[in-house]
């Protein structure tokens, strides 16, 4: 019996994507090699946090990096480095920064890239100030640059950005932010969980000028899931070390152990060291080839696509179901394949499509899914 099913859980193959309610993704053996032998002595941790740092920060070409646990964490990290830096009464004050007389309190950020995940910013305290309109599109620019300019103000904390991919139109793009944000002297954060691949987005978005940029060391990378990066400036890098743990500040509870520390460098080493073009062909070809096997069914009709639900350049089998002829619905086939034997986790598309995405897909595991679509289609 595996450790799942001793549980009595029933493991998942996960063709949906890196998403962290599923396990995020799988650690490559180097990974696992790493954490077991950091297991197995005792280190100052914040030592170890500063030398993996600098081992990150150049494996990345950024000035400074700090590993969080967690993309999230990242976020909190981010923003309390942002609004109380290194000073020890702003950092006692959060997450109540309105105490401090003259604190900057105030983060920006897009109506439009309006995410979940910014629960992790208002967490440190600060008042969440929101411009532009619910969906952007470039002729919304102009004004939107404006709204900016006009909230940027001496309470202004940090600017905050979701960053999609190339395809989709996020908002006011992250050159002409960080321009309005620095003339302030603002420093902006960037959330970029998700956008591993491409690997350049390791230094492209610092390279645009951003302060801060957060990845998920549990989804593109394959580290431990619970760990992130945050990559930038070193005296904001600075203030998110003084802040997490193991000092006693907001980020104490968000504790990184010396075996994630050594993992997430172990998977930042590997994923800059893959043939990146060599995982976009394994990608294609099993997305392939499950529409080959698939798409011969009636009422199916399939084809790969670009890009992922992230907007990242990673291609997926989109296959659409026709439930006249199937006589089932897309949601039937997909409790079908969840109920089944193995279990499988697909991600819906609009009314009567399933992605298959191969990202998260060990090799061989979509020929399992085809051929238990192809049980279930008849
Ligand atoms: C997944 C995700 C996060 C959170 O990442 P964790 O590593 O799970 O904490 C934050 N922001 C975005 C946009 C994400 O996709």
């Amino acid at each position: 019996m595996g450790i799942y099913e001793d549980l009595g859980l029933r493991p998942v193959i996960n063709g949906y994507a890196t998403v962290t309610r599923l396990g995020g993704s799988l650690m490559p053996p180097p990974v696992v090699e790493a954490m077991i032998e950091a297991s197995r002595q005792f280190v100052e941790l914040e030592d170890l946090q500063a030398a993996v740092g600098r081992r990150i920060a150049e494996l990345t070409r950024n000035e400074a990096a700090y590993v969080s646990s967690g993309a999230a964490a990242g976020l909190t990290l981010a923003t309390a480095a942002c609004v109380a830096g290194t000073d020890p009464e702003m950092i006692a004050a959060l997450p109540h920064p309105q105490k401090v007389p003259g604190a900057r309190c105030e983060v920006i950020f897009q109506r439009c890239q309006r995410s979940g995940y910014d629960y992790a910013v208002r967490q440190v305290g600060v008042d969440m100030i929101e411009i532009g309109p619910e969906a952007s599109s470039p002729a919304d620019f102009p004004a939107v640059r404006q709204e900016l300019e006009q909230a940027l103000s001496e309470r202004t904390a940090a600017v905050l950005y979701f960053a999609r991919g190339e395809d989709h139109h996020g908002g006011l793009p992250v050159a002409e932010v960080v321009a309005a944000a620095h003339a302030r002297g603002v420093p902006v954060i960037l959330d970029a969980a998700a956008q591993l691949p491409p690997v350049e987005n390791l230094w492209r978005f610092t390279q645009e000028g951003a302060d801060l940029v957060i990845f998920s060391g549990g989804k593109g990378l394959c580290g431990p899931q619970a760990t992130g990066l945050v990559l930038g400036r070193a005296d904001l890098i600075k203030a998110c070390a003084v802040q997490g743990n193991p000092n006693q500040a907001i980020g104490r509870p968000m504790k990184v152990g010396k075996e994630e520390l050594c993992g997430c460098l172990a998977a930042v080493e590997w994923y800059v060291g893959l043939d990146h073009a060599a995982m976009t062909d394994r990608f294609e070809t099993q997305a392939a080839t499950v529409v080959q096997r698939v798409a011969a069914c009636p009422g199916v009709t399939g084809r790969v696509e670009m890009p992922s639900e992230a907007g990242q350049p990673l291609p997926r089998a989109l296959l659409r179901f026709d439930a006249a002829v199937m006589g089932q619905s897309r949601d039937q086939i997909m409790e079908q394949l969840k109920q089944g034997e193995p279990a499988i986790e697909l991600s819906p598309e609009g009314d009567d499509g399933i992605y298959v995405n191969p990202q998260t897909l060990m090799e061989g595991e979509e020929v399992v899914i085809a051929d238990r679509l192809a049980e279930i289609l008849g």
